[in-house]
């Protein structure tokens, strides 16, 4: 109980008093919360936080044998669609096989990407949801689901919209790679957007009244007459037993921290870090396969570039975003740092020491406010200046004075003449002190997962749905392809999270 209260930081520490916590198998996710920052330190999340603050979780002995909607898994997308299924006017439940809610989502760095919304007007930038599907199917190898890419895109504003209205406002731009422009939102003190959103959504969800319970572990859909009518759930390590739901959305996640799975599709992977959480082992795809759905490509594993290895604790692309270069053990850059994650971290391991230092300025360390997290973890290493640093990093000092010194000359002319880096090049480097963090590439995201369609509805291989059974969010697979965008992983687990809520209650209210 301790080590998780202590590793998901203020929404499960604070928020919810999580009991009967299981073992803590694994160190590698369990301990690693690479988002932490401090949510409450802006007015807005400060409101959400204390508004959450005095809820508990459900107690076993409320749970009801039948419910409207049941939703399996208690991040982003589970929660969003609990949000619209009740504002729908029906009674959905969320269950969670962890002792504390907000799965991954928690652990969600960069931000929230969206175009045509009405925060990148107010800072004058002009976007246009095409451009934001191009660069999204370029980022992707052009390997993407394009349906589910236009409905996101499409949609990706109006749910930027949706958040502010619950109280969760990202008016804070910044730029993730693969993207030309500003748009990915954070929250207004530029901090993480994980922890920010699962504590803004579980008050809306608590202030809704919907039950979510904790500690239960959902084991199998039920289904009769080819229809999905419910699931099996063992609460507190309790016997299985059955609830009823008119719809169920299984919002379960990826696999990311489950090794076996991801070794069988990627043998390349064994032993790498994961910067997941310990609940995401795939288990709604088990489950909805064993119902006739299928899956697409599994094999698409997003290993992050820039991973803290000690505690798989991602150091979010914010700090790039923000203007911080890459250098290798020289004190040399050797890529684009905003390039895609995959070319980045093919550029990390093509290093012979297969790790990068992260190299920032005061500046940097200001904007991007994630970085006092990394800073308590000790992962920071800090000079006064630029040689002081070099020392503390081993490395030669002339090389990276050089470095920043050709750096900053490329921001001004805006020109990297280098590595062609074009975005992230607002600010220079010259304002100390100055910072390093070590990274390496760790797995962070599975692309892959259960095919749906734009309704959310789990298909089969001949293309018809099964009835009442949707997913939404990283157990799904299609949208991303090869290779996800920094930021997209939120906007989809709420674009789609929402999708499932409402398409899930206008199912249940056609049964009415
Ligand atoms: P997404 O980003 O798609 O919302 P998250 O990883 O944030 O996904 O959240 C998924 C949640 O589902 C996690 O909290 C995870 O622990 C939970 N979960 C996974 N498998 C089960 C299961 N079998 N029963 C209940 N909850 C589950």
């Amino acid at each position: 109980m301790k080590k998780i209260s202590t590793v998901l930081g203020l929404a499960a520490s604070l928020l919810f008093l999580a009991s009967c916590a299981p073992d803590q198998p694994k160190d590698s996710a369990s301990s690693s919360s690479s988002t932490s920052t401090n949510a409450s330190t802006t007015e807005t999340s400060a409101e959400v936080a204390s508004g959450a603050s005095a809820k508990t979780y459900s107690d076993p002995s409320t749970m009801e044998d039948q419910y409207d909607i049941i939703i399996v898994g208690s991040g982003g997308a589970g929660m969003s669609a609990a949000i619209e299924a009740k504002d729908a006017g029906l009674n959905p439940v969320i269950f969670e096989k962890m002792p504390v809610i907000g799965g991954n989502t928690n652990k969600a760095s960069s931000g929230m990407n969206a175009s045509e919304t009405k925060f990148q007007a107010a800072e004058g930038i002009t976007d246009s949801n095409q451009a934001f599907f191009d660069e999204t199917l370029a980022g992707g190898h052009g390997t993407n689901d394009q349906e589910m890419l236009h409905y996101f895109v499409d949609n990706s504003a109006d749910a930027i919209d949706w958040l502010d209205s619950l109280g969760i406002r990202l008016n804070n731009l910044t730029i993730t790679g693969g993207m030309s422009t500003k748009r990915t939102h954070r929250p207004e003190d530029g901090s993480a957007v994980g922890e920010y959103l699962v504590t803004g959504l579980s008050k809306n969800v608590q202030e809704r009244e919907i039950p979510i319970f904790v500690n239960s572990d959902v084991l199998g859909l039920i289904e009769k007459d080819d229809q999905v009518t419910g699931i099996e759930v063992s609460v507190e390590g309790q016997d299985a037993k059955k609830i009823n739901g008119s719809a169920v959305i299984v919002a379960t996640g990826g696999y990311g921290a489950n090794s076996e799975m991801i070794e069988s599709v990627r043998s390349d992977l064994k032993g790498v870090v994961t910067t997941n959480q310990e609940g995401s082992t795939g288990d709604g795809i088990k489950m909805i396969e064993a119902v006739g759905g299928y899956t697409v490509d599994m094999d698409q594993i997003q290993v992050h570039p820039t991973v803290q290895q000690d505690k798989g604790v991602l150091i979010g692309e914010a700090v790039r975003g923000e203007g911080a270069i890459l250098v290798d053990a020289t004190g040399k850059r050797f890529v684009n740092e905003l390039d895609t994650r995959d070319n980045v971290t093919a550029a990390i391991n093509n290093l012979p020491e297969k790790s990068a230092t992260l190299i920032f300025d005061q500046g940097v360390k200001d904007r991007a406010t994630a970085i006092e997290f990394y800073q308590e973890q000790g992962y920071v290493v800090e000079g006064t200046t630029i040689e002081e640093l070099a020392e503390k990093m081993e490395m030669p000092a002339a090389n990276l004075t050089a470095t920043l010194s050709t750096w900053d000359q490329a921001v001004k002319n805006q020109d990297d003449a280098e590595f062609g880096r074009t975005t992230a090049m607002e600010n220079d480097l010259s304002h100390g002190p100055f910072y390093a963090i070590t990274i390496a590439p760790g797995i962070h995201y599975t692309m892959g997962g259960v095919k749906i369609n734009t309704k959310t509805e789990v298909l089969k291989t001949d293309g018809s749905s099964i009835p009442a059974l949707y997913a939404a969010g990283e157990v799904t697979g299609g949208l991303h392809g090869e290779n996800r965008i920094g930021g997209n992983s939120v906007a989809e687990i709420i674009i789609f999270g929402r999708q499932a809520g409402v398409q899930a209650a206008e199912y249940v209210k056609n049964l009415k």
